[in-house]
């Protein structure tokens, strides 16, 4: 299989004061669907009180999650939107440290925001779609 380069305008760019005490994906998510944003290129920073992450097992062919129970810097937040199923799907990977400096990281599933600040930049042209991929049992882009 050869590699697959999707090439974009930028459309517009926004800065997201996140609520405190919410899901961050949730909320990026809702942000997606009322703005009808569906590519896009995420980065953000902030604190959270708790988060869940995860680690995909090439072997086993499924994530690994784990339960991050501590407020935590968000040291690095970054992602991609596209399309998965036809829906919207923001696709976030996440570096936290606590405050001994330990840090955690991974396949962002939720984190529950003290403060957090995205930055999106929503992107114009072909959209790519997730589907289900043989050879890794992820969905990735066709
Ligand atoms: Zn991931």
């Amino acid at each position: 299989m050869s590699m697959r380069v999707f090439e974009f305008d930028v459309d517009r760019m926004y800065l997201l004061k996140l609520e405190h005490g919410k899901d961050l994906v949730e909320q990026l998510l809702t942000f997606l669907k009322d703005a009808e944003i569906k590519v896009a290129h995420i980065s953000g920073i902030g604190a959270v009180m708790s988060a869940e992450i995860g680690y995909y097992d090439q072997i086993r062919r499924e994530y690994v999650r784990t339960e991050v129970n501590s407020r935590c810097e968000i040291a690095s937040l970054s992602g991609n939107v596209s399309l998965k199923d036809g829906e919207v799907f923001p696709h976030l990977h996440i570096v936290l440290c606590d405050e001994d400096g330990r840090t955690f990281s991974g396949h962002l599933f939720r984190a529950d925001v003290f403060a957090a600040e995205l930055f999106v930049v929503s992107l114009k042209g072909v959209i790519p779609e997730r589907i289900y991929d043989d050879v890794t049992g992820l969905s990735l882009w066709k």
